[in-house]
């Protein structure tokens, strides 16, 4: 998520996983102030939190879709992407998950071709990224995005 240069030292403050230091612009996702289904710094949320409307929000908001099917949505996307980070190396997890997901797709392009098991497990891993990118396109990103 982005941030302006006048919120860093309150994102870093909330402890925000700040991306790009020494002068981080970003804050990884998923993020760890999502606890328990739920913002827990709400009210002190970085401003591109308070202006993102998802596509599941809005549709939430319209009255297109009830409370089950967004919370369907998020339940799918959450399954995915913890199929994605279970499937990444350990030590890409300290890093944000697309940050993760980007490293181990450029380890693939360098890989011994005649490590099959690890090939398997590089193509099962970026289906489920695909997957992944697919439910956010087509539910969690912004209108217009
Ligand atoms: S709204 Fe809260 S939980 Fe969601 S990304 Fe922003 S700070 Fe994190």
């Amino acid at each position: 998520m982005r941030l302006a240069e006048d919120e860093v030292e309150h994102a870093r403050s909330l402890r925000l996983p700040l991306l790009g230091e020494p002068t981080p612009h970003h804050f990884g996702l998923p993020c760890p102030a999502h606890r328990g289904g739920r913002c827990s710094v709400y009210t002190e949320r970085p401003r591109a939190c308070r202006s993102f409307v998802c596509l599941t929000l809005a549709a939430l908001e319209a009255g297109d879709i009830d409370n089950a099917e967004a919370d369907r949505r998020v339940a799918k996307l959450r399954e995915i992407a913890d199929r994605v980070r279970s499937g990444l190396p350990d030590e890409g997890r300290s890093l944000g998950l697309w940050a993760a997901v980007a490293r181990f797709s450029d380890e693939g392009e360098n890989a011994d071709d005649g490590d099959e098991a690890w090939r398997v497990r590089h193509s099962a891993v970026l289906l489920d990224v695909l997957e992944l990118e697919h439910q956010c396109r087509r539910h969690f990103t912004a209108r217009g995005w």
